[in-house]
């Protein structure tokens, strides 16, 4: 290999990933190292094309890495690189790449002293670790017995890190540093995540696709990705681009198109989750609230404490589970419970002023529903939720959400139905004031 070649070398833009561990194909483990890369290549603007996950058979990772080399600029191969009979990756790539495969005694040498260091003889299997295949650069591990190693051919590169994440992590932010910012193309991916309650995922994108589709012609081009979780749906906007002012313009200039079309379903644009929104208009407006929660047994208040710096906002949360502590504690009409039923807006709003009474608050937020398997009914089935919430002043808000699913899941949906009511309270209040203010 050429001087030259080494120093300068082609441009990486493309990379795989694979997995090696039996252990990663049970049901026991799950390859967590390939989720920590891809957020470190992507932010050299590499993109991750293809990831797999191998057993510890030289059978089945020779093909893996010479696929994958026949695709990626860029291969890691992480895992096997242990002192053990079944850790073969070195020994898989080297002949894969046909180099053959010579003992470093420096390498021995620092072993030794890391077994000598703890008063231990180190293992002879360890002098496994030491072998480097011709060409390599070895990478210093500094948590653990098995280094790493750098290996091009060609324009491309393979690189070998060891399993553990705890190893393997300060290895490849190192790596980053000192060798793939240079091989990486001028161009980074920048990315912007808009959240959406209230409507699901076939909805959004009915609302939002001809926009994106705009987008996606657009120079530089913004891909976007329509993900749905319980309750939540996110659009995912990525651009590849060489400054960030032109990423940013572009990702700003898009997402104020759909932040047009999805308005109030909007919940941010700047990865912030929904409590956390619902937090910064309450503090916005110095508001203080109390939740009143049945079926959701305290999560809607578990999930508003989670925020650094609720304590400015959140005053109190009573599970009220049973009927009598719905009476007794949070003074809802045996009445009312009795004509509407326990899971009802009625109720809902009454529990939310109950909690307001008792917490001295501002707003108060009700909660209740058939969280199930049992207590359905033709009229109130399993996932029926209401929602309340009172204030500042005698304004009064409910909701009823059918929700899907099995009972963590509508306790979760229940918890999001409650939060978003509220969100949606405190962002009319932004439009009556802007009505005011004539904006
Ligand atoms: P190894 O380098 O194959 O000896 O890996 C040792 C340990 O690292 C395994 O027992 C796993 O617990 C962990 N490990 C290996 N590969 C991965 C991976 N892809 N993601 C997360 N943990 C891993
Ligand atoms: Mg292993």
């Amino acid at each position: 290999m050429t001087p030259s070649a080494s120093s300068v070398g082609a441009r990486l833009s493309t990379a795989e990933i694979i997995a090696v561990g039996t252990e990663l194909l049970t049901p026991f483990r799950t390859d967590t190292n390939s989720l920590f890369l891809t957020a470190r290549l992507n932010e050299l603007g590499i993109v991750v094309r293809r990831k797999s996950i191998v057993g510890d058979e030289a059978a089945d990772l020779g093909p893996a890495v010479r696929d994958a080399l026949g695709r990626a600029d860029l291969l890691v191969v992480c895992g096997g690189l242990g002192p053990t009979d079944d850790d073969l990756t070195r020994e898989t790539v080297a002949d894969v790449l046909g180099r053959t495969l010579t003992e470093d005694p420096a390498i021995v040498e620092h072993l030794r002293a890391r077994f000598a260091a703890r008063g231990w003889t180190m293992p002879e299997n360890n002098r496994r670790q030491a072998s480097v295949p011709d060409g390599a650069v070895v990478l210093d591990n500094p948590r653990g017995t098995a280094p790493g190693l750098w290996l091009e051919t060609g324009d491309r590169v393979v690189v070998l890190l060891p399993g553990p994440p705890r190893e393997l992590e300060p290895m490849f932010t190192a790596l980053i540093h000192t060798r793939l910012s240079s091989r990486a193309a001028p161009e980074r991916l920048y990315r912007r995540v808009l959240r959406v309650t209230g409507r699901g995922e076939s909805h959004v994108d009915e609302m939002t696709q001809p926009v994106y589709a705009r987008w996606r012609q657009a120079e530089p081009p913004v891909a976007t990705t329509v993900l749905a979780s319980p309750g939540l749906v996110e659009l995912h906007l990525s651009t590849r681009a060489a400054s960030e002012e032109a990423a940013q313009a572009v990702l700003d200039a898009a997402t104020g198109e759909l932040a047009a079309v999805l308005g109030h379903h909007l919940v941010s644009t700047d990865g912030r989750s929904l409590s956390e929104v619902v937090g910064a208009l309450l503090r916005r407006d110095g508001f203080r609230v109390a939740i009143g929660e049945s079926c959701t047994g305290g999560l809607v208040t578990a999930r508003l404490v989670d925020i650094p710096g609720s304590s400015s906002y959140v005053e109190t949360g009573v599970i009220a589970y049973s009927n009598e502590v719905k009476r007794t504690v949070l003074g809802v009409d045996p009445v009312l419970l009795e004509t509407d039923g326990a899971v009802s807006e009625a109720v809902a709003v009454a529990m939310a002023e109950g909690a307001r009474r008792l917490g001295a608050t501002d707003i108060g937020v009700g909660v209740t529903g058939v969280a199930g398997p049992g207590g359905g009914s033709e009229q109130k089935p399993v996932g029926t939720v209401c929602v309340g919430v009172v204030g500042p002043g005698s304004e009064q808000e409910a909701r009823t959400a059918q929700c899907p699913g099995d009972r963590a899941m509508i306790r979760r949906l229940a918890t999001q139905t409650a939060l978003d009511l509220l969100r949606r309270v405190l962002l009319s209040r932004t439009r009556e004031r802007a009505t005011v203010r004539g904006d």
